[in-house]
């Protein structure tokens, strides 16, 4: 046994913990879990800890379901809102194939691959994102879409009536090892964003998980359902996933240039350039759902048109003000919906690219780009993002940098997915259709 395992064994007794949560993502980016009794830790963090994978969506077929949970030690916290005699603690595992093989649809394998490239330029790829979800009434313990407040952007008591919520998910993710930095109401009723500081992609993928795990929990005490849904209500706002994106080399931020426009380096415009180019692929991923699209609509502060700006929020990249050490592209089209370690993965293979092959962005568009007419758009060269799962789905299989840093296991279970949700999205008669049709036909 090793020393670290060693110390991490008697952190673990001095905790009181009697339950370890091993956790991981599924393909479409659902939170994962085994529970072992303490005295199981030691043969899990010396050989891993053996499960069934073939009920796991996008795992593997039932004749090679033999998996291994190798816990990742720097993950391990405390779940603060289980009982503190006893205590519960949690490790992020990566998922071992029966060959002792990192398994390939394990999301996690999957982005430390595309950050082993960029580790090879030189580049950490550090990540910022900016969840946004709704409390919703339960009723009967099922989840609805009734408002539990009427509060607006940045509300204070009593429009807001979540604010106990939102500070014991706040203090339950302190505790967790998550720096907040801020936590406000949204703007549309019941709309929430709490937003923590950036960090090693990995480490923020990992955090991401962990928000959504926590909120979701700590909603269900007090009665509501915290929910992540891209676009819950036709005609407010939806909620989103910005995802504020850097690299750094040698430790300085590799986007900041002092002495060129902007103060934006050509390493930082080249990654631009990237993101913009593969765009319509990383939509599979980063707004991976039928309701994803409801949200990528003019109107509702989500992009919809594939661009960028140095002041603007209707664009889908952003470049906020701060500069230096600061300097960072913020992309605005995911969605909450989206599994973080998927997402984080294409949009730093489509950054790399763009540095490798030297894609200069065209002009920033620092106009509303929603008060543009269709002409005056194509003119500026501005497209659209793709408009459902299915366009989504065909950009992806033409693009052969985002198909490369998913790998033909992921690619082939989005395949999957986004045929069987686009077929059962087809089959369904829309509660729309009854009240355009049912009447005057
Ligand atoms: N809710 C908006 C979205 O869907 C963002 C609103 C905001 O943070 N200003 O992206
Ligand atoms: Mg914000
Ligand atoms: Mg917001
Ligand atoms: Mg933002």
């Amino acid at each position: 046994m090793s020393a670290d395992v060693t110390k991490l064994l008697k952190k673990i007794e001095a905790d009181d913990v009697q339950f370890i949560r091993l956790q991981f993502t599924d393909v479409p980016g659902m939170p994962k879990n085994a529970a072992i009794p303490v005295a199981q830790a030691e043969k899990s963090l010396t050989d891993g800890t053996w499960f069934d994978g073939s009920s796991i969506e996008g795992f593997t077929r039932i004749e090679e379901s033999d998996m291994l949970l190798k816990a990742d030690p720097a993950s391990y916290a405390l779940l603060p809102w289980r009982p503190q005699e006893g205590k519960v603690a949690r490790f992020m595992c990566d998922v071992y194939t029966y060959g002792n093989k990192p398994f390939e649809g394990d999301p996690r394998y999957v982005l430390k691959k595309v950050l082993a490239d960029a580790a090879k330029m030189g580049y950490t790829y550090n990540t910022g994102p900016e969840l946004e979800f709704f409390l919703f009434n339960l009723v009967d313990g099922k989840p609805t879409t009734q408002f539990a407040d009427q509060g607006c952007y940045f509300d204070l008591a009593p429009m807001d009536k979540a604010e106990d919520v939102r500070r014991e998910i706040v203090l339950s993710l302190k505790s967790m090892g998550l720096e907040i930095e801020m936590s406000h109401h949204e703007v549309a009723a019941s709309q929430h964003e709490i937003d923590f500081k950036y960090a090693d992609a990995l480490t923020t993928a990992d955090r991401v998980m962990t928000y959504k795990f926590a909120a979701k929990a700590i909603a269900l005490r007090h009665g509501l359902h915290a929910s992540f849904m891209a676009k819950p209500i036709a005609g407010i706002n939806g909620s989103g996933m910005h995802t504020h994106g850097s690299l750094a080399k040698n430790g300085k931020n590799a986007f900041y240039d002092a002495n060129a426009k902007d103060g934006l380096s050509d390493t930082a415009l080249y990654y631009i350039g990237g993101l913009l180019k593969h765009a319509k692929a990383i939509t599979r991923v980063a707004n991976p759902t039928i309701n994803s699209y409801k949200r990528l609509v003019p109107g509702y502060e989500a992009p919809c048109y594939i661009s960028w700006s140095t002041t603007n929020r209707s664009a889908q990249i952003r470049i906020p003000a701060a500069r230096g050490n600061s300097t960072r592209a913020e992309f605005r089209s995911p969605d909450p919906m989206c599994n973080p370690y998927l997402t984080f993965a294409c949009l730093l293979a489509a950054g790399l690219d763009g540095i490798k092959n030297k894609i200069m962005p065209p002009d920033p568009t620092n106009t509303n780009i929603y008060h543009l007419s269709a002409k005056e758009r194509k003119k500026m060269k501005i497209d659209m993002l793709p408009g459902s799962l299915a366009e989504s789905q065909a950009e992806l299989v033409k693009d052969k940098v985002i198909c490369e840093a998913l790998g033909p296991h992921i690619l082939e279970t989005l395949a999957t997915i986004a045929e069987a949700e686009t077929d059962a999205f087809r089959l369904a008669v829309h509660p729309w259709e009854l009240d355009r049709y049912l009447a005057t036909y």
